[in-house]
């Protein structure tokens, strides 16, 4: 028997280029709401699978805030372990198959993939693992080959009762977590239905809302309760969800869902949204929405979108999808400051949406119906580095121009609840941030603890499920009698 050169074994690995997944074209996907990307199929993700080099060092695995063990889970799949490798996911993620799809991998595991560094013996590069895209081929097979989530064995009862706040990724996952562990879990919620930004926010062009409902439904099956509609702070205190209602711990994992205003004249006209009013009214079923947020929202054949993250790429796309024919993005520095993914840049230029870079509203111009009907953009240009480092956008004077909009979406990012901070009896910083021990998720009262987009601000899925997994191990540790040092 002759071993194979491991030094070859490498080169033979990194000869292979990135498979590229399959797409719906930009002239069928503008036409629906379904994903834009169709998926592997098993030949391709074991030939992906192969171009993982199982480096020692591993950075993929530090670079991922969960730290899945993605070399181990790739090597299952390049042996066609589908449900091995699912397991390995889900050791360190309640979630896989959504961070599969909405993780910027670019800065996270694949940003810190070896296989996108490493220079080939003739010279040549090529792009790191598709590791997220790896992720959700094997959560996705993983449940079609067993017929949906895995059913998770359960600790005996505790008689212990944990409130979440909030049914976003955070929440969702100290719910998971606690239950399994065998506390009675009842997350609240106030909207119509349970997954947070999962549901009211990212469209179902980025990930098929059909993954949430079958979540949501292991979840019930668990035994964890959902209550809707109902407004913590407001509808039930925190105070009578302890005191009265008998609950030994409460999570707040409450988000960071305010949408920032411009503060230009003319934001009050009609057709103008903020982001998540847009992505709603644009993406869901009347069903799942509050009864004033039904009617979809008009688009015309100019919808100009303020802002340059993944949400704006996220209301542009839905624009498209509306029916606008033209559909402009307007951000105030360059293509190189914006915080979104390129990759959704791509498919927004695609689908025909233009880019104005150094550009920024300054006034919303509107009919006499009281409709915006235009809006007055001025250029800017981006200063010197100041002591941070940043360079910021500057207004060039006089260079104001005019162009129609039929409706404009305001997409500048995202802040906690100011009220909910206020009302509540915990210590919050100045942006209605919720403070907390960071090793915890133990706020200043001991039975009270918080993750998510409350505590980082507008974050990601993935850290949200992080902050989750954390608090629900102390959360347990305080259940058991252990009180986390504070
Ligand atoms: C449009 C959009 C697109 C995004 N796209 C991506 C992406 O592609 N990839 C990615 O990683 N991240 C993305 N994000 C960010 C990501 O969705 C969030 O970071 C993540 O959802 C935060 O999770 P969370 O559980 O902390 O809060 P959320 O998901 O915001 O959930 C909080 C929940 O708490 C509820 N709530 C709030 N206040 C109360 C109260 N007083 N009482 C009861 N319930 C309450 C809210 O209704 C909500 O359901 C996106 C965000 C937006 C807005
Ligand atoms: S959870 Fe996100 S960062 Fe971690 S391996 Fe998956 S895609 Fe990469």
């Amino acid at each position: 028997m002759t071993l194979e050169n491991p030094t070859n074994l490498v080169f033979d690995r990194l000869s292979i280029s990135r498979v590229s997944v399959p797409k719906q074209k930009p002239e069928e996907r503008i036409k629906n709401f379904e994903e834009t990307y169709l998926g592997l199929n098993l030949d391709m993700a074991i030939v992906e699978a192969y171009r993982c080099i199982d480096c020692p060092s591993a950075p993929c695995m530090e670079a991922c805030p969960v730290h899945n063990d993605i070399p181990a889970a790739l090597k299952r799949l390049e042996d066609g372990d589908i449900l091995g490798a699912a397991a390995k996911f889900r050791e360190t993620s309640t979630l896989p198959e959504m961070c599969g799809r909405l993780c910027p991998q670019e800065s996270l595991c694949e940003g810190a993939c070896v296989v996108g560094f490493a220079i080939r013996p003739d010279g040549s590069s090529q792009p790191p693992v598709a590791i997220g895209r790896l992720e959700s081929f094997i959560a996705d097979n993983q449940r079609k080959m067993t017929g949906g989530f895995p059913v998770q064995m359960r600790l005996p009862s505790t008689g212990r009762k944990v409130a979440i706040v909030g049914s976003g990724p955070a929440g969702l996952t100290v719910a998971e977590e606690l239950q399994l562990r065998g506390h009675n879990c009842t997350v609240y919620d106030l909207w119509p239905e349970a997954g947070g930004v999962l549901r009211y926010g990212i469209p179902a062009f980025k990930m098929s809302k059909q993954i949430l409902e079958e979540k949501l439904q292991s979840l019930r099956d668990m035994g964890i309760s959902f209550v809707q509609n109902t407004r913590v702070g407001k509808d039930v205190s925190l105070q009578e969800l302890h005191d009265r209602d008998g609950f030994d711990v409460i999570f707040i994992g409450t988000g960071a869902g305010v949408g920032n205003s411009l503060r230009v004249p003319g934001e009050e006209l009609a057709n103008v949204y903020q982001a998540t009013d847009f992505l709603v009214r644009g993406n869901l079923s009347p069903e799942e929405l509050p009864e004033d947020k039904r009617e979809r929202p008009y688009v015309g054949q100019h919808v100009v979108v303020v802002g340059g993250g993944d949400t704006s790429m996220d209301c542009v796309r839905t624009a498209v999808r509306l029916g606008a024919t033209h559909v402009t993005c307007v951000y105030r520095r360059t293509e190189a400051e914006m915080l979104g993914r390129a990759e959704e840049r791509h498919h927004a230029r695609e689908e025909g949406v233009v880019f104005s870079y150094l550009t920024t509203p300054t006034k919303f111009m509107g009919d006499d119906q009281g409709r915006v009907s235009a809006v007055e953009l001025v250029k800017m240009e981006l200063s010197e580095p100041d002591e941070s480092g940043r360079r910021r956008p500057v207004t060039i004077m006089g260079s104001e121009y005019t162009i129609p909009a039929d409706a404009i979406v305001i997409a500048i990012g995202y802040n906690a609840d100011q009220e909910f901070a206020e009302e509540a009896p915990i210590e919050t910083d100045r942006w209605g941030l919720v403070k907390v021990d960071t090793r915890t998720g133990q706020t200043n009262i001991p039975y009270i603890f918080a993750g998510g987009d409350v505590v980082n601000g507008a974050d990601l899925v993935v850290t949200a499920i992080r902050d989750g997994k954390k608090a629900a191990t102390w959360v347990h540790t305080y259940l058991s009698g252990l009180r986390p040092k504070q």
